[in-house]
């Protein structure tokens, strides 16, 4: 007899469904064959199966089993087939009868019958619904993520016996000893969480540092850091996530779209509520910045998706790697391409960048005194050059902290009042870019600035002495522009006014 289960394969962040055909010949020698371009972990499933069967109190048929994932040409992986195969086979060698059109499954077995986690549900959830499925078979572990998915009922399945049980006691009663109680759909599960440990209320002094974040946050401008080690630059890096507008639920649900096709959700974190800070070390590999693989899997800057990206160190990031970073950071997406097609991958994150000013990291500094040749520096700070640095707005030293300002008992301004405003201010810009495909500060081009950026006459005139006196260039002026106007939206200042300017011009780059 055939049976047919509906499971799901994930193809970049999207789900497609995947018909599981069970063919259980009444002749021929015993065998077990699984055709459909089946990876490694998919022919292993046999095993599994085999044995999970066995330990669940079914018979394994000593006949020819023949499975066949269709479509045939999509590469299928993991071994989230192993609990439609199970089924299949129950219902194909009339072990089991049920009525399973409506429904999706999905799921890895132990040996014992017991299923497991596995990674890529909530797409697969998405696509149930979108595909008119009503009902979606998934592990217990994996409840959280599926279930924040409404208009669908979720499953949760602790073992194949209950699933057997489920099906030969459908006919009865609700609440009924082997019937699998479905999920409630829980948005309410979604909370904004807040990690305590980065906080700017623990960051003493660096008032400046602490300023310059806040305006980078507030009109989304990437930021590099220089200073000494020590000086706290990955402390600030990451608090900077908490002063980063909130997450929205559609915004939580696009990220952990993203961790759940990269395998990085867990029972503690089953969805992602908090913005990601991603900190990549300089020798990543390529594959792991940008993303791909045989099967793509998301990189770090589709990790840091809606949340932060920080490049400790920057200088030793090589060229090919920035370059590299430079489309999908243009582009907010990264496109993979491989023979079975290509995927895309949002990449839409805050760049904070930090680097040492010289390779000893003491140059300048007041206590310690720096050991590096000239030519050594010369080489250094170039390298903290080319096509990234573009794109970075705003540029800020970090001296090391004194003393005294470091066990001064006053407290300073919390995230949570700082995000307040940066609120505000990004507010304000989705009002004023509504209409239109770019919704903060930093991604105005010549056009919008012209249009935005309304200048009073005292600013205009500071503008002109800086452009002849500094020697300003046509980038550097427009960078300028763009967080004075985000600098003046902090204070809900329409009009962009002498101080936002002069502020501005403190974040320009020492090269300029
Ligand atoms: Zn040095």
């Amino acid at each position: 007899m055939l049976a047919k289960v509906t499971s799901a394969a994930v193809v970049g962040l999207d789900a497609l469904p995947i018909t599981v055909e069970v063919d259980v010949a009444a002749q021929g020698l015993p065998s077990f064959t699984i055709v459909g371009l089946p990876d490694k972990s998919v022919e292993e499933s046999k095993e599994r199966v085999r044995a999970a069967l066995k330990n669940s109190g079914a018979d394994f048929p000593a006949k020819k089993i023949t499975v066949n994932l269709a479509p045939a040409d999509l590469p299928k992986e993991g071994p989230a087939y192993d609990l439609p195969i199970a089924l299949g086979i129950l219902i194909a060698s009339e072990q089991l009868r049920a009525e399973i059109t409506d429904s999706i499954f999905m799921g890895e077995l132990s040996l014992d019958g017991s299923l497991r986690r596995i990674w890529g549900v909530l797409p697969c959830a998405i696509m149930t619904r979108d595909q008119n499925f009503k009902n979606i078979f998934i592990p217990t572990d994996n409840l959280d993520e599926a279930s924040i998915i409404n208009k669908i009922t979720v499953y949760p399945v602790k073992n194949l016996r209950q699933l057997f049980d489920h099906f030969t006691t459908e006919n009865l009663p609700a609440g009924m000893a082997g019937k699998i109680e479905p999920a409630k759909a829980k948005k309410q599960i979604f909370k904004v969480l807040h990690n305590d440990d980065y906080d700017f209320e623990n960051i003493r002094g660096q008032e400046n540092a602490k300023r310059a974040l806040e305006v980078a946050a507030a009109g989304s401008h990437n930021l590099l850091m220089k200073g000494p080690p020590g000086a706290g630059k990955t402390l600030m890096a990451r608090s900077y996530a908490t002063i980063l507008p909130k997450l929205s639920f559609e915004e939580s649900l696009e990220v952990t779209k993203i961790y759940s096709v990269a395998n990085l959700l867990n029972r503690q974190n089953p969805i992602i509520v908090s913005r990601p800070f991603r900190s990549p070390h300089h020798t990543t590999s390529h594959i792991g910045l940008i993303g791909g693989g045989n099967i793509p899997r998301p990189g770090e800057i589709s990790l840091a998706h809606r949340g932060v990206l920080f490049l400790d160190e920057f200088p030793e990031f090589t060229r090919q790697v920035l370059e590299a970073l430079r489309q999908p950071m243009e582009d907010g997406h990264v496109t993979i391409s491989r023979a079975a097609g290509s995927v895309k991958f949002p990449c839409r994150f805050s760049l904070v960048a930090a680097a040492n000013p010289c390779p000893c990291g003491y140059l300048g500094d007041e206590t310690k005194n720096c050991v590096c040749t000239p030519s050594a520096i010369t080489r250094y700070q170039k390298r903290i050059s080319g096509p990234i640095l573009d794109r970075i707005d705003i540029h800020i030293t970090v001296p090391a902290v004194k003393v005294e300002k470091l066990t001064t008992a006053s407290k300073s301004e919390s995230s949570k009042t700082i995000q307040s405003r940066v609120q505000k201010a990004r507010d304000i810009q989705e009002k004023r870019f509504k209409g239109l495909p770019i919704t903060s500060n930093a991604e105005m081009s010549g056009k919008n600035m012209k249009q935005f950026c309304n200048l009073d006459e005292l600013s205009i005139t500071l503008l002109k002495q800086a452009i002849t006196k500094l020697n300003l260039s046509a980038r550097s002026f427009h960078r300028v522009v763009k967080i004075a106007r985000t600098i003046a939206d902090l204070e809900a200042s329409v009009k962009i006014k002498q101080n936002h300017v002069a502020e501005a011009l403190q974040y320009r780059p020492q090269t300029d």
